[in-house]
């Protein structure tokens, strides 16, 4: 039987495997992406330890769904990865990073950075770099004050036109993080090529590094890694002020995690860590 437009391409891609929740919350990303009022910017605070002062901030993205609730990335952004929504939700996430952090510019927040995570599939879109620096242009955001998290895979699998994004990219004065860093099933050539500013160690070896002598192996190479390549070092998912105090008698300065802050909404950020009006 012939279905008309849409309605064929959901019953012919394998049904059986997916829920009806999943159907469902597709359909519902399609919608809310049209709405754009459920997606929401989460803001988690980068430390620098030798100090305890704020360098940057990493915005994560939640879904506040009318009927499940607030959605965390990890319910959806495989599904907009599948269905090719996330170039339309990518792109709102890093211009929402940017408003928001040219407010906070504005308020003398003039140093601090945004990190924004980027989806591989966004880094397909051969327009990527015109598409950021139009969105910089509109925001006023000062470029060095925008971070894109991007994953080692990513950088791996399609070189080419990866590596000329990230170029163009670089040259709109833009900084580039290799995010997840160690996970990636690559040799680390590509360090080399990539003109990246700072490698992010993956929660996965902060766990357990303090127990496990492996963990703590992988992370000191990495940190080395990153000195003689003149690249700068943060951590993720610090929890214990062991892990911050063992990082940073290695060298590992900057860390992001619940030892220090969890990710907090626009507000709670704004109260703790932006200067009200003078
Ligand atoms: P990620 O980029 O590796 O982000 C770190 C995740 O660890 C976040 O989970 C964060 O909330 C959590 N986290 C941070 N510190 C700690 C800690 O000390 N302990 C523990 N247990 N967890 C910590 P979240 O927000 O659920 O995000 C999960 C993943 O979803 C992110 O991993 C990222 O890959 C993806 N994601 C989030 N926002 C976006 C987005 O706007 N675009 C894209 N493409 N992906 C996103
Ligand atoms: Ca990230
Ligand atoms: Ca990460
Ligand atoms: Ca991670």
């Amino acid at each position: 039987k012939d279905y008309a437009g849409n309605q064929y391409q959901l019953f012919s891609n394998d049904i059986e495997e997916r829920s009806v929740e999943q159907i469902q919350l597709e359909n519902d990303l399609f919608k809310a992406l049209q709405r754009g009022d459920e997606f929401e910017l989460y803001y988690q605070p980068k430390f620098d330890v030798r100090s305890d002062e704020l360098i940057g901030t990493e915005t994560l993205i939640r879904w506040n769904h009318p009927e499940f609730g607030l959605l965390s990335p990890g319910r959806f952004i495989p599904l907009a990865e599948e269905t090719g929504l996330i170039t339309a939700l990518g792109e709102w996430v890093i211009k929402e990073s940017c408003r928001q952090m040219k407010k906070w510019y504005d308020k003398g927040c003039t140093q601090l950075a945004v990190s924004a995570n980027l989806s591989p599939q966004q880094f397909q879109q051969t327009d990527l770099a015109s598409k950021v620096a139009a969105i910089l242009k509109e925001t006023g955001l000062p470029p060095q004050l925008l971070e894109l998290e991007l994953t080692e895979n990513l950088i791996v699998n399609n070189t080419n036109q990866t590596l000329k994004t990230i170029r163009e990219l670089k040259d709109l004065g833009v900084q580039i993080s290799i995010d997840d860093f160690g996970t990636g099933y690559s040799s680390l050539g590509y360090l080399k090529d990539f003109p990246v500013d700072t490698l992010k160690i993956d929660k996965s070896f902060i766990d357990h590094m303090t127990t496990n002598a492996n963990n703590a192996a992988i992370i000191k190479t990495i940190i080395t890694l990153a000195d003689s390549l003149k690249l700068n070092v943060i951590a993720e998912g610090v929890e214990s002020r062991d892990q911050a105090d063992f990082l940073a008698r290695h060298g590992c300065y900057w860390i992001q995690g619940y030892l220090y802050s969890r990710p907090l909404p626009v507000s709670e950020f704004e109260e703790r860590y932006v200067p009200s009006h003078s």
